[in-house]
């Protein structure tokens, strides 16, 4: 298929990588300039790169990215076609994904959101699960460009749930990671062997992918970006917007959501957020540590 891909970050990059070596024919746009994909065409503008593809699909940071790519100067918009179709797998506000959907749709091409889940490891595996919201014959074309960026899709219900549905999967990779971030902490201040405690965890009923996920990179203090803490931050916000609109109280959140707003205070935005661990190490005055690490 001729695909456009627009934002090659993290996520983006090899998933755009994955969408070429499967021999799609694809073209690609970044903001800024020195990211391309061996194999696509770089465009200079998300007009240019959308221009004659089938279907155009995004993953750059936020709402508001989304809206640049799309109606922005040079954006997306003019190079719709009818029959194209629209994916995104930025992780963005539900509501105003409805809105961009109207817009899209007035020019008669199709939107799906589609955000993803399975961190960078997944993108560049081809492993990701992707939470998809729009029309079920329109997945189904889709379907070719899921296979080889994913390993599942779930389709969650119209334009928007996908969206819906990745707050509420962030909500509790935040909140599982925050109970893990404290009990090391308060594993350390107690004296428990670190490493034994992890293989605790993985045997009991305590176990989570977050945490078989991030123990190593922890144990290791490796805080480089998989999943930028100043993303999470800005899904946390998206998810109690939610609940404001919503009228839905998340209590445990908003207390999570003051550690990423002093840790972003930090400067620890460009971190991953398992950074979020040095804020509770600071205030108890200790460090979590692997014993092999030291
Ligand atoms: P990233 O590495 O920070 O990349 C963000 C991309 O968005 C870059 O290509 C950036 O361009 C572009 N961008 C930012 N602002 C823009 C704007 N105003 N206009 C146009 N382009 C803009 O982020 P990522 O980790 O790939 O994440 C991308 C999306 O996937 C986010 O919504 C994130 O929440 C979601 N996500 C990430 C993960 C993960 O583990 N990393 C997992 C699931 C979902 P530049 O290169 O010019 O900065």
């Amino acid at each position: 298929m001729r695909v456009c891909f627009l934002g090659l970050g993290i996520m983006g990059r090899p998933m755009a990588a994955n969408l070429v070596k499967a021999g799609h024919e694809v073209s690609t746009w970044n903001r800024s300039s020195g990211k391309d994909v061996e194999g696509a065409r770089a465009a200079a503008t998300p007009r240019d790169a959308a221009e004659g593809a089938e279907v155009v699909w995004m993953c750059v940071a936020d709402t508001k990215a989304v809206e640049q790519v799309l109606f922005g100067e040079n954006g997306v918009e003019s190079s719709l076609a009818q029959g194209m179709v629209v994916v995104d797998s930025s992780t963005i506000s539900p509501m105003t994904t409805l809105n961009f959907a109207k817009r899209v749709r007035a020019r008669g091409a199709e939107y799906v959101d589609a955000p993803v889940t399975g961190s960078k490891i997944g993108a560049e595996a081809g492993q990701l699960i992707f939470m998809a919201g729009g029309e079920e014959a329109v997945l189904a074309k889709l379907q070719p460009l899921f296979g080889v960026m994913g390993k599942s899709v779930f389709r969650m219900g119209g334009v928007s749930k996908g969206q819906a549905a990745k707050l509420t999967m962030n909500l509790q990779i935040a909140l599982i990671y925050e109970g893990f971030a404290e009990a090391l902490v308060l594993a350390s201040k107690l004296g428990v062997d670190l490493e034994a405690l992890v293989e605790l965890i993985k045997a009991s009923m305590v176990r989570s992918g977050v945490v078989e996920y991030k123990a190593p990179f922890v144990l290791r203090r490796d805080f480089s970006p998989n999943f930028p803490l100043r993303l999470m931050f800005k899904d946390i916000r998206l998810m109690l917007d939610a609940a404001r609109e919503t009228r839905v109280k998340l209590p445990g959140l908003e207390t999570v959501e003051e550690i990423y707003d002093l840790a972003s205070e930090e400067g620890k935005g460009d971190q991953d957020y398992a950074a979020t661990l040095t804020l509770l190490e600071k205030w108890a005055g200790v460090e979590v540590k692997a014993k092999s690490a030291s």
